[in-house]
């Protein structure tokens, strides 16, 4: 019933920004930062400072297997090295600092070597020491297996994104927009670096008659629509190389690497001897926010310190979401540290997402937008089911987890959920383990 009164709506047009504030303000040091060692899928860090050290802010507090760094994002006091719950929902190990508004590093003291033109090897240890990971060599699961690293093959191909595939976060295209000079100066860096290699450079449709003269003998430039659907990241790169890479496979094993602008940024930094990378920019949006606006906050601010920046509270609303509101992770806390996260999504409507699971009513707009041709509301009853022999013929590995079928469902079907749940079956059989008593 729920479904079938739904359907009468009209479809769910997709959440996109009215206005927006150009400016990124910057917010002042929180009183303490909570900076997570470790992002799933990614790269996993191990404390090298102890509690009751004093850092600073710029030094190195952590190191990945690979040496790449995690880095102190304000100067204080090391007051714990605990657990926490991160805006990308799992629980990582982390470090706390309290502020005691002790100075920075200086760049001489961060960069104790220089970088020899052309030589891959010091740029590489220059931008792990400002806490960028070096996107030409490594990137994706660089730590779970000491076999993996000798298995990349070189990269062919750098995707910088100067657009983010969410609308409503402008961190990539204020940056492009506002530093094009320094993005060109990467662009020059990256080709010198990997001579021959397919160098592209996405950006919004909106900005062509400014971006061409600026990058056209610099990159491959790629032109998307203000529309999620033009944008899904995965989408583009497989218009581009010409096939489609599964959500579960890192591009990197492809030849392929991505870089958003504002790592692109961070590398010229990096190069340059200038800073570390210690900030980041933000977009605040939401169902009731007139104007957008994007900050730069210190890595490891809380969200309630970000959204107090701007007078808001997360309190205020049903749900703070941490990404897009296609992609994007709902908070259960105000405290969740915010690191690499691009975009805080505020929903005000009164929604209750514990409803139980409606019916499917068989409308069929699932399978209609999806992008990738996934026959989505058998796939869902097959996986309800546990008919997951029968859902695997369906491929439900292709699915982006783009949130497009979630969206569209008038029953609204915890669809990508089920389809998540599925595809981490086929890669690590855990359901399997459960259901037949085991104890993993
Ligand atoms: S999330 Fe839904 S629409 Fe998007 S690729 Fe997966 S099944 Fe298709
Ligand atoms: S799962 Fe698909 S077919 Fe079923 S109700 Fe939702 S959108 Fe319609």
């Amino acid at each position: 019933m729920q479904g079938l009164l739904k359907l009468l709506k009209k479809e769910p047009a997709l959440p996109s920004l009215a206005a927006y504030d150009p400016v990124i303000r910057q917010i002042d040091d929180p009183d303490h930062v909570v900076i997570p060692l470790e992002y799933p899928g990614r790269v996993r860090y191990l404390p090298i400072v102890e509690t009751g050290d004093t850092v600073r802010k710029g030094q190195v507090i952590g190191k990945s297997r690979v040496g790449n760094s995690v880095i102190a994002s304000i100067s204080g006091k090391v007051k714990d090295i605990t657990t926490v719950w991160t805006a990308q929902s799992v629980h990582s190990p982390a470090i706390v600092i309290e502020n005691d508004g002790g100075e920075p590093l200086a760049p001489e003291e961060i960069f104790d070597t220089n970088v020899r033109q052309g030589d891959l090897e010091s740029a590489m240890d220059r931008m792990r020491s400002a806490g960028v990971a070096p996107p030409w060599t490594l990137s994706g699961r660089e730590w779970e297996e000491e076999g993996e690293l000798a298995d990349l093959p070189p990269v062919n191909t750098v995707i910088i994104t100067g657009v983010r595939q969410e609308t409503t976060i402008l961190t990539s295209q204020l940056l492009l927009e506002q530093q094009s000079k320094k993005v060109a100066k990467g662009l020059k860096q990256i080709a010198a670096f990997i001579p021959g290699a397919r160098i592209c450079l996405t950006a919004p449709e909106h900005l062509r008659s400014w971006a061409e003269p600026i990058f056209n003998d610099l990159a491959e430039l790629v032109f998307l629509r203000d529309n999620y659907t033009a944008r899904i990241e995965r989408e583009v790169i497989a218009t581009l190389i010409g096939h489609r890479i599964p959500n579960r496979e890192s591009y990197r094993y492809h030849g392929i690497t991505v870089l958003d602008v504002e790592y692109l940024l961070a590398m010229v930094d990096a190069l340059d001897g200038v800073a570390a990378l210690t900030q980041k920019c933000i977009t605040i949006s939401g169902t009731t926010i007139d104007k957008a606006v994007t900050v730069r906050f210190p890595l490891g601010s809380s969200l309630a310190h970000v959204l107090a920046s701007q007078g808001l509270k997360a309190s205020d609303f049903t749900r703070p979401v941490v990404g897009g509101p296609m992609m994007g992770f709902a908070q259960y806390s105000d405290q969740a540290p915010l690191t690499y996260n691009n975009g805080i999504y505020l929903i005000a409507d009164d929604v209750n997402p514990f409803d139980t699971i409606a019916p499917c009513i068989n409308c069929g707009r699932c399978a209609r937008v999806c992008p990738v041709n996934i026959q989505v509301h058998l796939v869902n009853r097959m996986i309800e089911f546990g008919q997951l022999e029968s859902a695997r013929t369906l491929h439900p590995e292709a699915c982006h987890e783009c949130g497009l079928c979630a969206h569209v469902c008038p029953a609204e079907r915890p669809i990508v959920q089920l389809l998540h749940f599925c595809n981490h079956d086929m890669i690590h059989g855990e359901r399997f383990t459960w259901a037949a008593g085991g104890d993993s």
